[in-house]
């Protein structure tokens, strides 16, 4: 017997709907990249996605046909999340940091149809656009009189022109929820990138466990900054949980410089934010010297890769900030655990507490989580034992776009695909989940794992370091010898003994890293997280001391 519920698709296009008639005076507001700030509402915003719908309907687009975009978090960006998939068809975020030619290689490999892109990317787009061979329209997000006459795209369009004569009423189609929504190519650093394909499904439950209390919590009363780029697993959702809960949103736009950052929380009393560390340590940078504190920041989300100790620490005990510690992947679109205390730890000693929040959290309801060995057998959630950690829910990949690399899970006894993360982790009794490495990081030394995420905290926990990475190096007795390559603050001295004495205590002895290299960036990847790969490449020559 089936319930007798109203059976309605679940599809991007009802949040904006709610959010319009529910939140409609709710604002959005934008710092562009012509350098102004732009501001509306969810009713303005509804009102131009139908447009834009009506204007792909205008390009003959068919359903499930790719439009991309270029672009930073916007709400011209925003309206194309909507439009784009509200009518059928599919966004898909290109990552404008990632090289040219594979900027190219994925436009083809996705069989783009539109690009749409901010005017900083136009240089980019000249690269590109005679390689990409799927592309039929070329639109700049800007003002009909901003269009450029010389741009060398032939039939660029401004974004303004194309939308303004459409009508602002669009029926949303209802169809499967299960069609695709959206796209985003893995940052994966080895191999061709790979897409994971969002559904309606997936991105509407997504966007639901994202706004629980213990996941990001944001309401009505939240002022919501992503810094997170919309180019980056849609920015952890943020686009979709917003209009759910009628939450005010604040777009950074290109600014993403710690000053910038900072000064547009203060200007739109932002109360939550949501970024990768590095932006943060950026911020932090530009606040200490000059003694900033804020007035509206409450709680910021901090994933995409570890949170160094020191951070936590500065956020809750210098402003006052609550950080929530994430973690998720672009297959998991992204959000699988979030970091927040149970009842019982609330009257823990402050320093006991800080041990959890470290972690990267519990698991979101609709994800599932284990830990295993190389054996594929189940490990003990006991906090100590690491295992590959594996996940599967309703918003975890199935399979890559076009089947690329082959079927990706790896099957239980009970014929349940698990998709394998490649981290390794710890699972304590409570459910909170620790990463100490991803798989192809991980350092063996004497048949030891030593955890490069835990030498990595200990250096940014020095006043000096600005950021550090732990690599582990050949070593002809004990197999490999982890080093740490770190970037110091400018102005400050820091010395190779000096920093190792600061490990002394801290972590066993064994694990303290054999050498310091000092230099003055580590490579940072596409979405802003340290490229150890790149790292190990310039360090190619580099000898271990004897
Ligand atoms: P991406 O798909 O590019 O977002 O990368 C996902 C990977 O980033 C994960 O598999 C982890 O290795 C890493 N990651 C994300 N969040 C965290 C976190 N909070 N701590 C440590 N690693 C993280």
């Amino acid at each position: 017997m089936l319930g007798l519920m109203q059976n309605q698709p679940l599809l991007t296009s009802s949040l904006i709907d709610f959010a319009e008639r529910h939140h409609g005076d709710a604002e959005i507001v934008s710092r562009r990249v012509e350098g102004d700030v732009h501001r509306y509402n969810y009713a303005a915003m509804a009102k131009r996605a139908r447009q834009v719908a009506n204007a792909l309907d205008g390009l003959g687009l068919a359903f499930s046909d790719r439009v991309a975009t270029l672009a930073w978090n916007g709400y011209r960006h925003m309206e194309l999340y909507f439009g784009v998939g509200g009518s059928g068809r599919v966004v898909h975020t290109i990552n404008p940091r990632l090289h040219p030619d594979q900027v190219a290689w994925i436009m083809n490999h996705a069989e783009d149809q539109v690009l749409l892109f901010d005017a900083t990317f136009l240089p980019l787009v000249q690269k590109v656009h005679a390689q990409a061979k799927t592309v039929k329209h070329w639109i700049l997000l800007c003002e009909a009189d901003k269009l450029p006459s010389d741009s060398g795209i032939p039939g660029l369009m401004s974004y303004e022109a194309w939308i303004a004569p459409q009508a602002t009423d669009y029926d949303w189609p209802q169809f499967d929820e299960n069609t695709a929504a959206s796209m985003c190519y893995t940052s994966g650093t080895t191999g061709n990138p790979k897409a994971a394909l969002y559904s309606h499904r997936s991105s509407v439950l997504h966007a639901y466990a994202a706004a629980l209390p213990d996941v990001m919590g944001i309401s009505a009363r939240d002022s919501v900054l992503p810094v997170v780029p919309m180019f980056h697993v849609n920015a952890w959702g943020l686009p979709y949980s917003c209009p759910l809960v009628g939450a005010k949103l604040v777009f950074p736009g290109p600014a993403l410089d710690g000053k910038s950052v900072y000064e547009l929380i203060e200007a739109e009393q932002v109360t939550y934010a949501a970024g990768v560390p590095t932006v943060w340590q950026m911020m932090l940078s530009h606040m200490q010297p000059a003694n900033l504190k804020f007035s509206s920041l409450k709680r910021t989300v901090i994933g995409g890769s570890a949170c160094p100790p020191a951070m936590i620490h500065a956020f809750q005990d210098d402003y006052g900030v609550e950080v929530l510690h994430a973690w998720g992947m672009t297959e998991m679109s992204p959000l699988g655990t979030l970091c927040t205390l149970k009842n019982k730890h609330l009257k823990l000693p402050k320093e006991e507490q800080m041990k959890i929040r470290l972690k990267q959290g519990r698991a979101i309801y609709g994800v599932d989580m284990k830990i295993v060995n190389d054996a594929g057998e189940e490990l003990p959630w006991d906090g100590k034992t690491y295992g590959d950690l594996l996940v599967r829910g309703p918003w975890i990949l199935a399979e890559y776009f076009k089947g690329e690399g082959g079927d990706p899970l790896r099957y239980d006894a009970k014929g349940r695909g698990w998709f394998p993360t490649g981290d390794v982790a710890t699972l304590d009794p409570d459910g909170f989940m620790q990463i100490t490495d991803r798989s192809k990081d991980v350092i063996k030394s004497g048949g030891e794992w030593i955890s490069s995420i835990d030498i990595e905290n200990i250096a940014m926990g020095h006043p000096a370091v600005v950021m550090a990475a732990c690599i582990g190096m050949p070593h002809p007795k004990w197999d490999e010898r982890p080093i740490v390559v770190v970037v110091k603050k400018p102005n400050m001295a820091l010395s190779k003994p000096e920093l190792l004495a600061f490990y002394q205590g801290k972590t066993a002895k064994w694990q303290i890293p054999d050498d310091v290299v000092f230099v003055d960036a580590i490579p940072l990847g596409a979405t802003g997280k340290m490229l150890k790969t790149k790292l190990r490449e310039q360090l190619v020559d580099y000898q271990l001391p004897v």
